[in-house]
């Protein structure tokens, strides 16, 4: 609750609070999500925004089923022609959502709804900050994957001007011009942990405990994850291109300190110019440079390339609320 002071009145005005819901292949976690939120965040008003991206079992169904049981909640669901990945879910329900404040949070459980009523009152008691992000403090990974992911903060903090923060998650509750600055923020590759630092605003960290995911499975291998990795730092960071130009100019500087050399020792000394192996060495090791050059030139063409398309960064087939739930 908060109160609005009108010319003579006192007006107390329920805030409301949009949840986003990225689901995929969620069939199992639905309905245990909804009564989760409904048992934690009593007493407020909430729009509920499920984004089924192309799942391929039953969790449209389930979110259907779960619109047309509670017909006196705020329930809607939009339905993507197919799989566009939580980035693009997690906008979608940005761009749809009308609340004063909006909380991300996932379908599977593993975030626990008790947060974001705490998010919530701290936001309400803290006006002066606009975003409440939860990080965890001990991560539940193997320790190949938290190493892992530890090297990428560091390494994208170097590359990048504006900060990461480590371990924090997409699982955050926003002020609605927090919200509409990430809405703005119109890339067709999002990278959401770099959006949400670029973006400012004051942010308060908040520890939570990340559980056990109830039904089903990540849909993150570690393939995934390093080309997310990749993606985040090419679009936050200009410099691993300088880094070509400084070690192409770094390594012409020594060729040419090197052929001076060569020149002077067989004028000299008369010591004959180095032969076969020296030679097919150089020539792999500056091929090997090279490649790897293009290849870091072309993740950015390629990139640049979507952005230039100006695809939709998602599709909505349908939108279900309580209206039109048994039509689709
Ligand atoms: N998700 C999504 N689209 C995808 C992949 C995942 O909307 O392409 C949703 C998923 O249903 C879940 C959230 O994003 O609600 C987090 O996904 P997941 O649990 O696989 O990630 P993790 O928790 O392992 O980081
Ligand atoms: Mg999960």
């Amino acid at each position: 609750m908060f109160t609005m002071y009108g010319k003579d009145k006192v007006v107390n005005k329920m805030k409301k609070l949009s949840l986003v819901i990225p689901c995929y292949n969620e069939e199992k976690n639905i309905k245990l999500f909804f009564n989760s939120c409904e048992n934690e965040l009593k007493n407020i008003d909430i729009e509920y925004i499920f984004i089924n991206d192309g799942s391929s079992d039953n969790t449209l169904k389930e979110i259907k089923d779960l619109i047309e049981k509670n017909s006196k909640k705020n329930i809607v669901c939009l339905n993507f022609s197919r799989n566009f990945g939580k980035e693009s879910a997690m906008l979608a329900g940005m761009n749809y959502s009308t609340g004063d404040y909006v909380a991300i949070i996932d379908a599977d459980l593993q975030q626990n709804p008790k947060y974001v009523k705490e998010m919530l009152q701290f936001i309400e008691m803290n006006p002066h900050y606009d975003c409440v992000t939860c990080y965890q403090e001990k991560r539940k990974e193997s320790g190949i994957m938290k190493c892992l992911k530890k090297m990428f903060y560091k390494l994208i903090n170097k590359l990048s001007d504006i900060s990461f923060r480590e371990n924090a998650s997409d699982f955050r509750l926003m002020n609605r011009k927090m919200v509409n600055s990430v809405i703005d923020m119109k890339e067709y590759y999002r990278f959401s942990k770099g959006i949400f630092s670029y973006v400012g605003f004051n942010v308060y960290y908040m520890p939570y405990k990340v559980e056990e995911r109830k039904n089903g499975k990540t849909s993150w291998s570690y393939w995934k994850l390093f080309k997310y990795a990749i993606g985040g730092i090419i679009s936050f960071s200009l410099i691993p291109l300088r880094l070509v130009t400084l070690v192409g100019f770094l390594s012409f500087v020594i060729s040419i300190i090197y052929f001076i050399v060569i020149v002077i020792q067989k004028f000299t000394v008369g010591i004959d110019i180095s032969g076969y192996p020296t030679i097919v060495c150089l020539i792999l090791f500056y091929g090997s440079l090279q490649t790897i050059f293009l290849g870091i030139i072309a993740e950015y063409i390629g990139k640049a390339l979507m952005e230039i398309k100006k695809r939709p960064k998602y599709i909505i087939r349908d939108k279900i609320d309580k209206n039109n739930c048994t039509d689709i």
